[in-house]
């Protein structure tokens, strides 16, 4: 089948996974505060080789990242021989590798200039989000985008405290709205989540031509809400799927996402015939390509597309039998079920062994790096307030 795309993550925050998973408002009581004393270019380095294996295993030939180093996480892409679309953050406070976010731009113009014309890897901006960043950076951003030709991820209209500090920036418009109103909605746009929507800004999402990352396990562990995935459908949004981060989902296969994808939008609409499993499927593959405007290229096998391509192994005791290939993937199969990964036509992982970056050594690299956590934010219990 074609390899799986995953729209949405920050692939170097699984040296974090399983830290405080349950903190209420963690992203500004836990993972900010974490971040400001740990990422750095080495942790990048690690998280990402770390996240590229995971994801070679459970058969995602392209993914796409928010995160800091960009450079550093396109590096590890380049070595492994994975395809991703990689986005440099920008955010209104200091960050590791910027005081503020007119230098998160400037990094990030500077990573796209340096990988533009990489034959798997497109570079792009990632806006963290409205509310962390200024109307005047996100136009910018908005602009250098289509000088640069280059995506922009941000995640939109995901949170309660969003909403209500654009509500207070606006005189009470929503996210989707006034990012629409800034001139900064197109189709260079992936937004990630898009949970807290009405029709109006569904219609808007469509209008401009904007991707969205469903991120089902995310939403559903923070306690979010569901993006209303079913009519964004019926809309002709282009919608694909994604993990978020590791410290969210927590595994960074969107194999894993599909059961619950195919669950929660029966359980959301109360008809069992909703999200049927070919839906699904469509969703983890040519609906992600679509989302991010790379439908000419990647997402489903076809004379004069690129060759990232996985092979299932039909014989595991939970795939027999496969009376329904598409029943079998979403209510039965997991991550450890993809025997091989191709991408660009070069095998990355043959039965389950690695060929292009050695497992041990990057799994040992990332437990010395949790060693460092242990014995420093954990131990010290001063990230958490
Ligand atoms: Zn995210």
């Amino acid at each position: 089948m074609p390899g799986l795309i995953n729209t949405h993550t920050h692939a170097s925050m699984t040296v974090f996974r399983s830290l405080a998973d349950d903190v209420p408002d963690r992203l500004h009581r836990y993972i900010f505060p974490l971040e400001s004393k740990m990422v750095s270019r080495e942790m990048v380095r690690i998280g990402a080789n770390l996240a590229n294996i995971e994801m070679i295993k459970g058969g995602v030939t392209t993914y796409v990242d928010m995160y800091y180093f960009e450079d550093e996480v396109a590096k590890t892409v380049d070595k492994i021989g994975l395809r991703a679309v990689l986005g440099e953050s920008v955010i209104k406070f200091p960050v590791a590798d910027a005081k503020n976010a007119d230098e998160g731009i400037e990094y990030a113009v500077n990573f796209i200039n340096q990988y533009k014309n990489h034959p798997r890897i497109t570079p792009a901006f990632a806006p963290h989000a409205p509310y962390t960043n200024s109307t005047e950076h996100l136009q910018k951003i908005a602009k250098l985008s289509q000088e640069l030709n280059v995506p922009v991820m941000i995640h939109l209209a995901e949170t309660d405290r969003e909403q209500e500090e654009i509500a207070k920036r606006t005189g009470g418009k929503s996210p989707v709205q006034y990012m629409a109103d800034i001139g900064a909605l197109n189709n260079k746009v992936i937004a990630a989540h898009a949970i807290m929507v009405d029709e109006k800004d569904m219609d808007l999402l469509k209008q401009y031509d904007v991707g969205v990352a469903h991120n089902i396990s995310a939403n559903t562990k923070s306690a979010k809400g569901v993006a209303p995935v079913t009519t964004m459908l019926e809309k002709g949004i282009r919608v694909g799927l994604g993990t978020d981060g590791p410290m969210s989902s927590n595994t960074l296969t969107t194999l894993n996402e599909l059961n619950l994808v195919g669950k929660i939008h029966k359980l959301e609409n109360k008809d069992r015939a909703a999200m049927p499993p070919i839906t699904v499927v469509e969703m983890a593959t040519m609906g992600s390509a679509r989302a991010l405007h790379m439908e000419d290229k990647l997402g489903s096998l076809e004379e004069g597309k690129l060759a990232d391509i996985i092979v299932i192994d039909t014989k595991s005791p939970n795939m027999v039998p496969m009376y329904s290939p598409y029943a079998a993937l979403v209510y039965g199969a997991n991550g450890s079920n993809v025997r091989h990964t191709i991408v660009d036509g070069k095998l990355l992982m043959k039965d389950r062994q690695l060929l292009t970056a050695n497992e041990g050594s990057i799994i040992a690299e990332a437990q010395d790096f949790a060693n460092q956590v242990r014995k420093t934010v954990i131990a010290s219990g001063e990230v958490v307030k």
